[in-house]
């Protein structure tokens, strides 16, 4: 059973066996207190509005049939339409999924998006489906949730295991039931499209930009600092690639596949491509000439001025926590640092950029992307890029002058500054009748 709200019961759920989930009640429970939230509006947002799991079957390529289970999960439908990433992993499940739906309405909350928080995933394992197999997937799993999803209702977008190819058949799904185009539904989508230039670099970007500012206050130089990455995927690559064009030397860098290591600094503009040959269509870094490999577990342990997670949740525990040697760690992904190890890290001296800070970039790219095909007038990557800066550095001020006013950590002001947008607007939307 996970955390309860501090008066009332928690109303018993699907999703309390799930670890993610109670991690993600277990926040929510101290930031109650923490902001002495009402107890009825604590409830109402520990509970997802609305759950949706379909059965998906699909032909394989074999011309054996097999069914994936997906799911949708809209945390809340208070603030806007909802909002989040679609992710196909083996180890997506309905409690996963409703956590990341929480943080992804917090997240919207800091950044002041008028949006609610959603996501959605199905349990499978990219790596093993063939496109066709990926395609007839990703259409049915849209057929499934359709009577949910729409421009005004709930958007989706890419996220772990999904990419712009996945939001272009969503898109072209959703226009052929409706029976017009209709890119809004998705963001995400290649710029030919209707895609927003920049959206794929948005959440690698807004990391840096937060970790820049860190430095900065740090006193720390970029030229001077190390940093080691968690997964190359979108936002690994990315934010690696930035570091890189900072001066940053990225010494360790680990994917599923493996890690690997180069204490003089690995060349990413060759990683990206040696990860981009279509002869290496997993895209893994097993084998890449100019690092050496090391175990995967020695990876988060390695000495470095700045840690960046960005692949999986749960990845800094309890068990590991005081083996970290950064100076800061950068959440790229999401949930990847349990409640137990934010107790020791609050006690160590380092700084922790909480991860629905340091990723918020690609949602914020999205609801650019979102308004753009709404109005049908797009920006340039000049306008995009200044836009997210200029709201990446505005949320990461208020939650660290809000850390520094109530003696709070990064995480509980970021999650409490996401909470009470949302509380706020439950409060004063009132209850419904
Ligand atoms: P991706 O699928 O593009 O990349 C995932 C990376 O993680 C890959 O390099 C993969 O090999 C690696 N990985 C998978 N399992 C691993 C394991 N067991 N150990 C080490 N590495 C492993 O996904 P992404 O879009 O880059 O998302 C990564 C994280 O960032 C997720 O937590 C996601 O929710 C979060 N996020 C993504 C976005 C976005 O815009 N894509 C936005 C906000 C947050």
């Amino acid at each position: 059973m996970s955390a309860l709200v501090p008066t009332g019961s928690h109303p018993v759920t699907l999703f309390d066996s799930s670890p993610t989930y109670q991690m993600a009640c277990r926040q929510l429970d101290e930031v109650a207190k923490a902001i002495n939230l009402d107890p009825g509006i604590a409830q109402r947002l520990m509970v997802p509005k609305r759950s949706q799991v379909v059965a998906v079957p699909i032909r394989l390529d074999s011309g054996q049939v097999r069914t994936f289970i997906g799911y949708r999960v809209q945390h809340s439908l208070t603030s806007g339409a909802s909002k989040g990433g679609l992710r196909y992993a083996p180890s997506v499940d309905l409690g996963e999924v409703a956590a990341l739906a929480m943080w992804m309405g917090w997240k919207c909350g800091i950044m002041k998006l008028p949006f609610s928080g959603a996501k959605g995933g199905i349990a499978c394992d990219p790596s093993l489906l063939s496109i066709g197999e990926k395609e007839r997937l990703t259409r049915r799993f849209t057929e499934e949730v359709l009577n949910i999803i729409g421009p005004r209702i709930d958007v989706m977008a890419p996220d772990m295991g999904t990419d712009e190819q996945t939001m272009a058949w969503i898109y072209d799904t959703y226009s052929m039931k409706v029976g017009y185009a209709c890119p809004e539904i998705v963001t995400g989508k290649p710029v030919e499209l209707g895609g927003c230039v920049g959206r794929k670099e948005a959440t690698g970007r807004g990391v840096v930009y937060c970790i820049r500012e860190a430095l900065e206050e740090l006193r720390l130089r970029a030229v001077e600092s190390t940093a080691v990455v968690q997964g190359f995927g979108n936002v690994g690559s990315v934010t690696c690639e930035e570091l890189y064009q900072l001066g940053v030397k990225v010494i360790a860098i680990g994917d599923r596949y493996s890690a690997i290591r180069n204490p003089h600094g690995i060349d990413i503009p060759a990683l990206v491509k040696y990860t981009s040959d279509p002869k290496n269509p997993l895209k893994s870094l097993k084998g890449f000439p100019g690092a050496d490999e090391i175990a995967p577990d020695e990876l988060l342990g390695i000495p470095c001025t700045i840690l960046v997670p960005a692949a999986l949740e749960r990845v800094i525990t309890g068990e590991n926590a005081r083996k970290l040697n950064c100076r800061i760690l950068a959440e790229g992904a999401n949930g990847p640092t349990t409640p137990d190890a934010d107790a020791i890290l609050a006690d160590s001296d380092i700084y922790v950029i909480p991860d629905i800070l340091c990723n918020a970039g690609g949602v914020t790219v999205s609801y650019f992307e979102w308004v753009q095909d709404l109005q049908q007038f797009m920006w340039s990557e000049e306008q995009v890029n200044a836009q997210l800066k200029k709201l990446m550095l505005g949320a990461f001020h208020r939650v660290r002058d809000r850390a520094k006013e109530r003696g709070m950590t990064n995480r509980l002001s970021a999650l409490s500054l996401g909470v009470e947008k949302v509380a706020t607007e439950k409060a004063k939307r009132g209850l419904y009748p």
